[in-house]
Order: C-alpha cells, then sequence, then structure tokens
C-alpha cells in the first residue's frame, strides 16, 4: 500500500526524513484523481526516472469557476489509492480543502499573457487556480521533477513558464497524450459521457486525423484546417458547440501557416461534458 497523507506537515517531515537518509530522489505527479490511463503513464513515467514517487489528489476548488463541475467531479479516494498501489506509488498525498485553503488565504499566482487565451478565455480564472495549487503543491512535496501530461497543453506550458520565472528547482517531464484504442483521450470527465455521447466525442480525435491528412496533402493554411475541423466535428450528434479550435505553435503563438511541430487545440461540449484535447501536427 503507498503511504496516504492528508496533513501538510506530516507529508513534509515524511520526506524530508527519507531524503535526508537515502539521498533519495522524488517524482511527484499532481493530479484531481479518478485516476486512469494517462495517469498510470506519468506514474510510470516517474517511476522509471526517480527513487520515490508521490501522486497528489485533490480536487482544487480554486481553478473551478462558478456553474462549473466541481461538486460533480468524480472522486473514489479508494479505487485511486488501490491503482497507485497497482502501480507501486510510494506515497499519497491527498489533503482535505481546508487543509491547502485554511481561512484567510488571499495568494494568487497569475502567469500573464498566457492564461487568458484559448482556455482561459471560456474558463476565466481558471489558470490562476491551476498556478496557485501547483505552486502549493510543488513546496510541499519538493520533488526533484514534476510530471504533467500534454492532454493539458496550456496548463503545461503554464506551469513551465511558472517554473523558469519563478526559479523554481525542480525538472518539469511532460509525457504525450494517452488515448483510449478508438482515440478519445483518456479524461476523468469521459465518465459524464453517455454511450452515444462517447461515440460523438471520437469525432475529435477524428478531426485530428483528417487535419493532419490535409496538412500531409500540402493544404497549409491554418483557417482552411480550423475550417474543415469545425464542421467536420459539428456534423456530429450531442455535439452541442465548440468553443474553440486554433493552431498555435509549440509555445502557443497563433499560426497562420502551419509548420511542424505546431498544435490542434480544441475544446468541444458533447452533451453536457466540456471536453479538451490537442494534436502535434507534422507537414
Ligand atoms: P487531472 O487529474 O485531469 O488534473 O490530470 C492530472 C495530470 O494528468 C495532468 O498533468 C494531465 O495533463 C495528465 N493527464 C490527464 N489525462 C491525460 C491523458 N489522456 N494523457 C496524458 N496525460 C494526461
Amino acid at each position: 500500500m503507498p503511504l496516504l497523507f492528508k496533513g501538510v506537515k506530516e507529508l513534509r517531515n515524511h520526506i524530508n526524513s527519507i531524503r535526508k537518509q537515502e539521498k533519495a530522489s522524488v517524482g511527484f505527479v499532481p493530479t484531481m484523481g479518478f485516476l486512469h490511463d494517462g495517469h498510470k503513464e506519468l506514474i510510470r513515467t516517474s517511476k522509471l526516472q526517480n527513487d520515490l514517487t508521490v501522486v497528489s489528489i485533490f480536487v482544487n476548488p480554486m481553478q473551478f469557476g462558478e456553474g462549473e463541475d466541481y461538486d460533480r467531479y468524480p472522486r473514489d479516494l479508494d479505487r485511486d489509492l488501490a491503482i497507485c498501489e497497482e502501480e507501486g506509488v510510494d506515497i499519497v498525498f491527498a489533503p482535505p480543502v481546508e487543509k491547502m485553503y485554511p481561512e484567510g488565504f488571499r495568494t494568487e499566482v497569475v502567469v500573464k499573457g498566457i492564461e487568458d487565451i484559448l482556455e482561459g478565455k471560456f474558463r476565466q480564472g481558471h489558470f490562476r487556480g491551476v498556478a496557485t495549487v501547483v505552486l502549493k503543491l510543488l513546496n510541499i512535496v519538493n520533488p526533484n521533477r514534476a510530471y504533467f501530461g500534454e492532454k493539458d497543453y496550456q496548463q503545461l506550458k503554464i506551469i513551465e513558464r511558472m517554473v523558469t520565472d519563478l526559479n523554481l528547482p525542480v525538472e518539469v517531464v511532460s509525457v504525450p497524450i494517452v488515448r483510449e484504442e478508438d482515440g478519445l483521450a483518456y479524461s476523468s470527465r469521459n465518465t459524464y459521457l453517455s454511450e452515444e455521447e462517447r461515440e460523438s466525442a471520437l469525432s475529435i480525435y477524428r478531426s485530428f486525423l483528417l487535419a493532419q491528412k490535409l496538412i500531409k496533402n500540402g493544404n497549409l493554411e491554418a483557417e482552411n484546417i480550423k475550417v474543415a475541423i469545425r464542421e467536420f466535428i459539428l456534423s456530429h450528434p450531442n455535439v452541442k458547440k465548440i468553443d474553440y479550435v486554433e493552431i498555435t505553435d509549440e509555445n502557443l503563438n497563433r499560426k497562420d501557416i502551419i509548420e511542424s511541430g505546431d498544435r490542434i487545440l480544441v475544446a468541444v461540449w458533447v452533451g453536457n461534458t466540456r471536453l479538451i484535447d490537442n494534436w502535434k501536427v507534422e507537414v
């Protein structure tokens, strides 16, 4: 069984004492729980690269806006602990909200310029919540390396920026998107989808394959590719709306002419579920 900690001090003392005794390297995987194969890939990568792997499970209220799914977000600590055991995780940190945000909490981390585009436009304040909690978690766990999925590409870029700007002594390691066999990117939110909605959600991955084919055939104008993606996804039932389809370089600057390494980023509502996904383009 992984060791479970709910308190900040207890976790810190434990990690510090192991570090002193063994000079162990610590890998850290922050999550919101309801673990799936995407999370497992982060855990496996950390286990390969470190002596000790710490997973945090915390549904962070600060990164959810009003009317978003904070209350209904799936939670099951026992299930997550069993998965962590199977994966050989050493330590699980699962603090209650009041330990992370005690009364009087007032600080926000703002990564200017990247936090208010794309996702940030549709989820105001989201990335302040993310950056703030990740900085707190990094300060609490004090890992050598921290693992983030490309599934949340903008989040990854914001964390990388924050770590550089604030001279945090941690190496950010990114892990490619893990997809189900039919192409749907693993997400804890997939549990919201009905069978029919899940089928429609596959249009996201398929739109990337379509775009990739068009690009390989020499269609390099971002505008045309974005239109093709939109039309394809919207032609499926249950797709309520598209928040954005964007094509950017690897640093999230909008592109007009597509080059290798650019990213297609989308956010799509399927029924009442908001899904995000992205694709690295090859020309
Ligand atoms: P979450 O629990 O959704 O906050 O995700 C925790 C971490 O797992 C984040 O760094 C995510 O980017 C990463 N992650 C979530 N889904 C996937 C996936 N399908 N493939 C790779 N990484 C993922």
